[in-house]
C-alpha cells in the first residue's frame, strides 16, 4: 500500500519511531535506551546480526525485514514504507539495528523518510561491531604512538573503494573480499609486513579471531568467514613489542 501525501497530514495519532542499534550482537552489550525502546515498542521491525531469539523476551510484535536466512530481501522502500504505516497506525515503533544504526546501517535514510513525512524520530546509537573486535582480538584501534587516525571502510565493492591514508582501518563486510583486498593495499604502497587481525561472532561466546600480515592473508588457507571484521595495521600486532612501527 502507497500512502499518498494528503493521508499523512490527516492522520493525528501517529506513533513514534526509534531507530536503535541493538549492539555486535550479545545482549549484555545491549544500551539501556535500546532495551527500554524494547520494553515499550509495540512493533519491532529487526535486521540479521543480532541474537533475534533475545527478543522473545520482550512482548512486541516483530517483523524480521534483514536479508538472510533465506528470506527473500525487503527493499529499502518497503522498510520505510512499512516503519511509515506502523507509526500511521499510532504503534511505538522500533528499528532495530545490528551495531550501530549509522555505520553501514542506512539508519539515516529511514530518519530522513521519516522526518520528512513529519513522524516523530529518534536515533538511538549502539555498539559497532569494530569495537567488539577490537575487545575480542585485544587490539587497540588508536594507539599512542602507533595509530592516531582510524577509518571505517565497506569491503563489499573493493571496485569502489579508495582505501583512506589512516594509520588503522577496520573493514565491514570484508569476509568475502579478504584476499583480493590485501592485494590491493600492498599495490596501494601498504607494507607487506602490516598485521591484521579478523574476528568472526564479534561479542559473542564463540567469537574467533585470525592475525595475519596483509602478505600471509593472501596465501592463508585458514579463512574466517561473515560476518568478519577486519582490524588492519599496527595496533594489530600480536605482541607489545611488534607494536613498534618500523621506520619507512
Ligand atoms: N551497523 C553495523 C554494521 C552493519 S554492516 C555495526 O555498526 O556493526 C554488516 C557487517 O558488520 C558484517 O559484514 C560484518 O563485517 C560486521 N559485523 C556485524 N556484526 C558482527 C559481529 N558480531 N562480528 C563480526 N563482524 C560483525
Amino acid at each position: 500500500m502507497s500512502l499518498q501525501f494528503d493521508d499523512i497530514h490527516n492522520n493525528v495519532t501517529r506513533g513514534k519511531v526509534s531507530i536503535a542499534g541493538f549492539g555486535p550482537g550479545n545482549p549484555e552489550l545491549l544500551t539501556i535506551k535500546t532495551h527500554k525502546a524494547l520494553k515499550t515498542a509495540d512493533v519491532v521491525f529487526y535486521d540479521d546480526l543480532l541474537d533475534a531469539s533475545y527478543l522473545d523476551n520482550y512482548k512486541a510484535e516483530k517483523v524480521y525485514v534483514g536479508k538472510r536466512r533465506g528470506n527473500h530481501a525487503c527493499s529499502q522502500a518497503e522498510i520505510n514504507n512499512m516503519l511509515l504505516e506502523a507509526a500511521l497506525e499510532g504503534k511505538n515503533v522500533l528499528r532495530l539495528k545490528g551495531g550501530d544504526p549509522l555505520i553501514f546501517g542506512r539508519g539515516i535514510e529511514e530518519y530522513n523518510f521519516l522526518a520528512e513525512r513529519n513522524v516523530e524520530v529518534e536515533l538511538v546509537p549502539g555498539i559497532s561491531s569494530a569495537m567488539a573486535a577490537a575487545a575480542d582480538a585485544l587490539v587497540s584501534l588508536t594507539a599512542r604512538g602507533v595509530s592516531s587516525s582510524l577509518a571505517f571502510v565497506s569491503g563489499h565493492d573493493l571496485e569502489k573503494l579508495i582505501i583512506p591514508r589512516a594509520d588503522t582501518l577496520v573493514v565491514y563486510m570484508g569476509a568475502s573480499n579478504q584476499k583480493p583486498l590485501a592485494k590491493l593495499m600492498i599495490e596501494q604502497g601498504w607494507d607487506e609486513a602490516t598485521p591484521l587481525v579478523v574476528v568472526r561472532n564479534a561479542s559473542y561466546k564463540d567469537a574467533e579471531t585470525r592475525r595475519y600480515t596483509l602478505r600471509s592473508l593472501q596465501e592463508s588457507m585458514n579463512l574466517l568467514p561473515s560476518p568478519a571484521i577486519m582490524i588492519i595495521g599496527w595496533t594489530a600486532a600480536e605482541t607489545s613489542q611488534q607494536l613498534i612501527k618500523p621506520a619507512v
